[in-house]
């Protein structure tokens, strides 16, 4: 297979590590990936927005699957691109076409989609311009806190969680007047669900699906879970509290009905489902659906496929997934995320890094690096994700820990209480 991935994050990487372990693997271009896919395979310098340079690629090298790696190609229709092309119509894309990917790009699809296949969310109304005095008297019936989200992407902006009622009108009416452009020009209001965040990913062809594993992530930046959000700081997999018992019941409630759903409501989906969710009490609720694996959820829940992750991939396209083998690595990964200072505010790049080649023990999973010259620098807010494998959470995080301190840049932060909440 000629693959071509797109991405540049930690998450692609971590593809990136995978595929070229698969004996199916012929060839591997990353777009425009980072130093870490460059010594794996070849990066190629195009924007995974720009859909004709993808096509002229593609055509150029007989490239023979094309897999997603973040949500912008996908909710602005690259799979659709795709199939509405003569030329590109039989390359099969890893990742859900236009209509799929709104359960990411619209807050309400989503929401609908979750109550007419009675799969539990919190409650919810939809708002915009037209209805706002409903917006207001239903946020009165709520108790507090109050959570307004902006019904469009936000890069994980868009979300406010606000205690005061008065200040969650106000919000709600900033909101509608374009505090996120037009992401929030229609914004969902939701009951708040108190409980412990996780989440499963899913592989499908639209018909059949195989569970990945849950994970669970540290987005703040600080520790204990302060501070700003980030694009996360951190991740284990698998996760202690998700008994047997959790996720029978997250198959049974969620995947199952999500799976049917999508058939029911003739939505084609070849690709991955992260389901976002919140165990309140031992019963799981979905906060949201992302239509393509996390960052840095991939760069522990990858390291555990012990399958080839490129056969399954085609028995996606093909719509056989039932037909392949699937099996997961028993053992915990734990990744911590390496990041720039300052970050998630303003920070600096081109810091160069060391002591990559004296790492023992982990995988290295670059995001944002890149080459300058001989050297590996800094490229970005999230530098660098360190993976581990365990035979207890613990062991794992040693490791992380351990080749976190050893990896060198300037300005370097990192989280030393990621698991905290799972000891
Ligand atoms: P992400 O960056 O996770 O993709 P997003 O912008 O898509 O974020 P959500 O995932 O829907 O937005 O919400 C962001 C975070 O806000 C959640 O991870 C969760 O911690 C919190 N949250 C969202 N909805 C609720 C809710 N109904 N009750 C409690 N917390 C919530």
């Amino acid at each position: 297979m000629k693959v071509l991935l797109l991405g540049s994050g930690g998450r692609e990487h971590a593809f990136a590590w995978k595929f070229v372990q698969s004996e199916k693997l012929e060839k591997l271009y990353v777009a425009p990936g980072n130093a870490g896919t460059a010594t794996i395979a070849e990066n190629v310098a195009i924007n995974p927005n720009d859909f004709e340079k993808i096509k002229e690629f593609v055509l150029e090298k007989g490239i023979t699957m094309l897999v997603v790696g973040p949500e912008d190609p996908l909710v602005n229709g690259i799979h659709d691109f795709f199939l509405a092309d003569e030329a590109l119509n039989s390359i099969p894309v890893i990742g859900p076409e236009k209509l799929g990917a709104q359960l990411e790009g619209s807050k309400d699809f989503s929401k609908e989609f979750m109550f007419r296949h009675n799969i539990p969310t919190a409650k919810y109304k939809s708002i915009t311009s037209e209805n706002l005095q409903e917006g207001l008297t239903f946020l009165e019936s709520l108790k507090a806190p109050y959570v307004l989200k902006a019904d469009g992407l936000a890069a994980g902006k868009g979300v406010l969680i606000i205690s005061d009622l008065k200040e969650a009108k106000h919000s709600l009416k900033e909101m509608i007047n374009g505090m996120f452009g037009d992401a929030s020009s229609t914004v969902v209001i939701e009951e708040f669900l108190a409980g412990i965040e996780l989440s499963v990913f899913v592989l499908t062809d639209g018909k059949n699906y195989k569970t990945l594993a849950e994970a669970k992530d540290y987005k703040r930046i600080g520790e204990g879970d302060t501070g700003l959000n980030t694009g996360g700081m951190g991740a284990i997999s698998p996760v202690p509290f998700a008994t047997a018992d959790f996720m029978k019941k997250v198959e049974d409630r969620v995947i199952v009905p999500t799976i049917d759903g999508l058939q029911k409501d003739n939505i084609p989906y070849k690709g991955f489902i992260f389901i976002g969710l919140m165990n309140i009490g031992g019963d799981p609720y979905v906060i949201e659906y992302n239509v393509r694996m996390g960052d840095p959820e991939t760069e522990v829940i990858i390291p555990r496929i012990k399958s080839d992750l490129l056969e399954l991939m085609e028995a996606v396209s093909k719509q056989e997934l039932d037909t392949v083998h699937f099996e997961m690595d028993d053992r915990t990964v734990t990744t911590v995320m390496l990041v720039a200072g300052g970050y998630p505010e303003a920070y600096q790049k081109g810091k160069v890094i060391t002591k990559l080649e004296e790492v023992e023990g982990s995988i290295v999973f670059h995001a944002g690096t890149t080459f300058s010259g001989k050297d590996v620098v800094t490229n970005g807010g999230r530098v660098i994700s360190v993976s581990s494998y365990g035979d207890s959470m613990q062991s794992a995080l040693d490791k992380s820990f351990k080749n976190a301190a050893l990896i060198n840049f300037e300005g370097k932060y990192y989280r030393k209480d990621i698991g905290f909440d799972l000891k």
